[in-house]
């Protein structure tokens, strides 16, 4: 099963892409949380234009990709889980909790930092979120995420096996908690008490500011109860809160791969005017 998972690692990520795409695509067909407020078609291909760019730039930024930071960490002996004799399935086990710990704290970095915001602020510019949003993120902050992962893989020595299963659950949950889907009522709580729900990340895309800073995790719930970043529900209900970024609210400015490519770099053109205006001496320059 190992030697299987690691020998056929892409076509199982494309395999698994697929898939949960279109399972999730199905079940927001048949059940809905939210009417849209742009038709698929303003959204998808820019969306899943995104994924294809990705996909090549960490193929070609990164070759060994994360399995290769995992094999060279295991045969150098290098990492935490690496200086103890761990049983393989709790080594593995706990690769995977604690990747997912990583990845949330990253994910609050994100926020808190102005300069990586500006980057992450392209995932949260979506109208509308739905399965395609689960896989939208700006080509720099993917880059960016990969070095943090390999940097955690490296030090916490995450054996390879979980690198891969990890990295299948990521964009498998992603997909599931991103889709504009109604998780049957009595399912929903128990659900959130391991897994973070498409109800529980749906607050975290509001247009509100504190609604915004909750619900980072993206797997396991766990981590914003124990951080105190967990917030239930939306105070307009599912159904009536606005989603996206205030100061990116028309569709022209988020919904094409050149405008979202771009939207690291608004507003940067406002604050050099700013600053010229209080520094004539500069804006002749
Ligand atoms: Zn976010
Ligand atoms: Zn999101």
């Amino acid at each position: 099963m190992e030697a299987f998972i690691l020998a056929h690692e892409p076509a199982l990520r494309l395999a698994a892409f697929a898939a949960v795409l279109a399972a999730m695509a199905l079940w927001e067909l048949l059940a809905p949380r939210r009417s849209r407020t742009l038709p698929r078609r303003r959204r998808w291909p820019a969306n899943l234009g995104i994924v294809v760019l990705n996909t090549l730039l960490v193929r070609a930024l990164f070759p060994a990709a994360a399995l290769g930071i995992a094999l060279s960490a295991q045969s150098h002996g290098w990492g935490l889980l690496n200086q103890y004799a761990v049983p393989a399935w709790a080594a593995a086990a706990a690769g995977i909790v604690l990747l997912d710990l990583a990845i949330y704290l990253q994910h609050v970095m994100f926020h808190a930092v102005p300069a990586l915001w500006k980057l992450h602020r392209m995932h949260h510019a979506d109208l509308d979120i739905d399965v395609t949003t689960g896989a939208r993120f700006h080509p720099v902050e993917i880059a960016l995420s990969m070095l943090v992962k390999f940097a955690a893989i490296a030090a916490l020595g995450v054996p390879p096996v979980a690198v891969v299963v990890f990295e299948l659950l990521l964009n498998a949950s992603s997909m599931f908690n991103h889709a504009n889907v109604r998780v049957p009522a009595p399912l929903e709580p128990v659900l959130r008490w391991l897994l973070v729900t498409p109800d529980m990340h749906r607050v975290h895309h509001s247009v509100e500011r504190d609604e915004t800073s909750s619900n980072f995790g993206f797997n396991l719930s766990l981590w914003d109860r124990l951080f105190g970043t967990y917030r239930a529900q939306p105070r307009a209900g599912h159904e009536a809160m606005a989603l996206g970024i205030p100061e990116l609210r028309e569709a022209a400015q988020c919904s094409s791969l050149a405008a979202m490519l771009a939207i690291p770099f608004r507003g940067m053109g406002a604050t050099r005017m700013r600053r010229c205006a209080s520094r004539p001496d500069l804006a002749k320059r």
